[in-house]
């Protein structure tokens, strides 16, 4: 749950959305088979931005022999005018620290806690460094400054007033789905579909009495396929919210060419629609299940947002 008792004693201003926290692992914590909690602290997490929802943060992971390279992660300066980011793109690479994406699943300002949920995979600079990790192993968290007028910036989910919601993702989108839950008002109706690796790591999630959570194992499956049949199976059964969709002229899908490329589209749900979808998770699977709902099932574009937060057989970096 995420704890709205920021400790800014500041007006925000027109500062960077974004800045570093220098941070370190304050506690792991085993939460299913794949699953594992890190509680991140440090000095300044008191003004990290408490918004919540799906907001992402980037972790900047220590190399092995090189620790953190210096991009001026204390400075009053680099953190004021967001130069960290020019200063790590020119180190050169084998200096160059890994950045990864991943999602606030709660923020305790007060305590300067911060909690992550990771994915326990087999490979890439953030599952090693997961395997390894430690009480006290230091790390910067590129996260949101309360201090900044602009501390919203990175949240994907835009329902509007839609009153049916839909949630669709893999276990790298659980806790973002399970941050949006927990924060919805108790009067929303919603339904998360949620594919993971086995029963066992389907976690408690707070929510209110009108929120449907779906688990999904893929037992040694493909990813995506428990979740591609769900979703179909999902809409087939309710004709009523995509019906008014249904009938309308299949749309086509603008699709890169470079199969590298990581499908993003994220509109603001218009006002008055029917059907909010917030779909997230392996770039393949969410490109299929995207095909899908827009252009077979002809559902408006502006009710779905695409989110690819992995993709199978490559690095995110
Ligand atoms: C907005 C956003 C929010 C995210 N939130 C979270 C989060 O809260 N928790 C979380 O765990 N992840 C989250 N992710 C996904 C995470 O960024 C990726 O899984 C990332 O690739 C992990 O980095 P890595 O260094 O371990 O692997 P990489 O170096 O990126 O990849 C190395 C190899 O591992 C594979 N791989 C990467 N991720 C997985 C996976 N999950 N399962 C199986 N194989 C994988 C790749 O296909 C590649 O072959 C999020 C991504 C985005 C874009």
């Amino acid at each position: 749950m995420l704890t709205s008792e920021a400790t800014v004693l500041r007006e925000p201003d027109t500062r960077p959305a974004y800045r570093p926290f220098r941070s370190r692992v304050e506690r792991i914590r085993r939460l299913s088979p794949h699953f594992t909690r890190v509680t991140f602290t440090g000095d300044d997490l008191d003004v990290f931005g408490t918004h919540g929802l799906d907001q992402r943060i980037n972790l900047i992971f220590p190399l092995p022999d090189v620790g953190l390279s210096d991009c001026g992660w204390d400075d009053e300066q680099p953190l004021a005018d967001g130069h960290w980011f020019g200063r790590w793109r020119e180190l050169p690479n084998e200096c160059r620290n890994p950045l990864r994406v991943y999602t606030v699943r709660a923020i305790r300002p007060v305590e300067r806690e911060l909690d992550v949920d990771f994915v326990v995979h087999g490979d890439g600079p953030a599952a090693r460094w997961l395997a390894t990790a430690a009480r006290g192993d230091e790390i910067i968290v590129i996260g949101p400054d309360a201090l900044s007028v602009n501390s919203g910036l990175g949240i994907d989910w835009h329902p509007g007033d839609a009153h049916n919601l839909l949630l669709i993702g893999d276990e790298t989108a659980a806790p973002a789905i399970a941050g949006i839950l927990e924060s919805l008002p108790a009067d929303r109706e919603a339904h998360a579909l949620i594919e993971v690796p086995s029963a066992s790591d389907a976690l408690p999630i707070a929510h209110s009495g009108r929120v449907r959570v779906s688990w999904l194992p893929r037992d040694g499956g493909d990813p995506g396929s428990a979740l591609v049949p769900a979703v179909r199976e999902w809409v087939e059964c309710r004709p009523h919210l995509v019906g008014t969709t249904l009938a309308a002229a299949a749309q086509t899908v603008d699709e890169s060419a470079d199969p590298d490329a990581m499908v993003w589209d994220v509109p603001f749900a218009p006002t008055g629609a029917n059907l909010y979808a917030w779909v997230a998770g392996e770039a393949g699977a969410i490109t299929s299940i995207r095909r899908y709902l827009v252009r077979d099932v002809g559902i408006e574009r502006g009710q779905v947002a695409f989110m690819g937060y992995w993709r199978r057989g490559r690095a995110n970096d």
